[in-house]
């Protein structure tokens, strides 16, 4: 049997390859794609502002368990696996064997990336999602997807739900206190949904429109209109107005421009905390103030990754809010496999929120 994955030779190019499904190893999964979501990660590799120039992409991802390795019989969560149940897994490697994983930081793995990283002439091939399949390896924590949580929401939940769901619970925000979020994208969407369940209240800044509508939808309480609050100064006097003029209890950064980072340290209160996770690529730089920052005492909290089990509790989260948040909006449009050179330039223009490759 043989499968086909997208493979980008260079930033901006797209070709085919195909290869025989291979057979699991003991440990493994081979599972049939369902579907798999455009990322902003995707975008970063496609325009070349990300170390991986080239090889197959895609990292979000549903799909029907179609090929069972020796020796796995549930999933992470010790329910029982056979073929064709749906599982999302996590799209990167816990080792447990590393220096991070033993410590207990299973998102820190030194070995996260040693499969998804390969150029796929190596086997086992399927490394990456944008392809009919996709090879599961040991050290990936995979769940079983619950049945009212449809494709397109499922294959988003191993990274966008996960980490903002990690993140917010590494801010141990709670009742009565304040989240400024930074940015009303699929993170920042998410990120509404899961503070609103902690009795949170929440301000979303962003620049567009829809997106700010969609996050009201989400439940945000306030939200601030980069068009008419042009100047980090009245985004700021805009936080205070709404929080007694102290600044929120934890802010959000979301947005992943440098200029939000050094901005989102002074929308948050003297002790309050600054999670950040929208700005990935190194090597771009920001003017910050040190002093202010010890005077305010603010803690800063990055993350990357999530521990593996926030996969369990975001299709947990999803499956249980269905019917309450218009969550369908988040992802809006369809492509096929063959449309992937078109999903990637719809979404980098912008002309689509998030896209979802569907294989037919
Ligand atoms: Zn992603
Ligand atoms: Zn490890």
């Amino acid at each position: 049997m043989i499968g086909k994955i997208a493979v980008m030779k260079q930033p901006g190019q797209i070709e085919f390859q195909e290869y025989d499904i291979p057979a699991p190893k003991p440990g493994s999964i081979i599972t049939k794609v369902l579907c798999s979501n455009v990322c902003g990660s995707e975008l970063h590799i496609w325009c070349g502002h990300h170390p991986k120039k080239s090889g197959g992409l895609g990292h979000e991802t549903v799909g029907l368990v179609h090929q069972i390795g020796e020796g796995v019989l549930t999933d992470n969560a010790g329910a029982a696996i056979k073929v064709g149940d749906r599982i999302a897994a996590t799209y990167f490697i816990a080792c447990q064997r590393c220096p991070s994983c033993l410590s207990g930081k299973l998102n820190l793995c030194e070995n996260a990336y040693s499969f998804w990283a390969k150029q796929p002439e190596e086997a086992p091939h399927f490394h990456t999602t944008f392809s009919t399949h996709y090879y599961i390896h040991p050290g990936q924590f995979f769940y079983k997807v619950p049945d009212n949580v449809p494709d397109k929401l499922a294959a988003g939940a191993n990274c966008a739900l996960s980490q903002v769901y990690y993140g917010i619970d590494l801010s141990e925000i709670t009742t009565q206190d304040t989240l400024v979020i930074q940015g009303a994208g699929g993170l920042g969407i998410y990120a509404i949904a899961l503070a609103k369940r902690k009795g949170v209240s929440v301000i979303v800044i962003d620049a567009d429109k829809n997106r700010l509508e969609l996050a009201k939808e989400f439940g945000a309480d306030h939200v601030i209109d980069m068009r008419e609050h042009q100047t980090k100064d009245d985004r700021i006097q805009a936080v205070k107005a709404l929080t007694n003029g102290r600044g929120a209890d934890v802010c959000l950064e979301v947005a992943g421009v440098p200029e939000a980072f050094a901005e989102g340290l002074e929308l948050v209160r003297s002790g309050g905390k600054f999670v950040t996770m929208g700005n990935v690529t190194p090597g771009k730089t920001i003017a910050i103030d040190p002093g202010y920052i010890t005077r305010s005492q603010i803690t800063i909290i990055p993350v990357m990754r999530y521990q593996p089990v926030y996969l369990y509790k975001a299709l947990k989260f999803l499956s249980e809010n269905i019917e309450k948040l218009p969550f369908h909006k988040i992802l809006d449009t369809e492509y096929s496999l063959e449309d992937v050179e078109l999903a990637l330039s719809d979404s980098m223009s912008r002309k689509v929120t998030r896209a979802s490759i569907v294989m037919k």
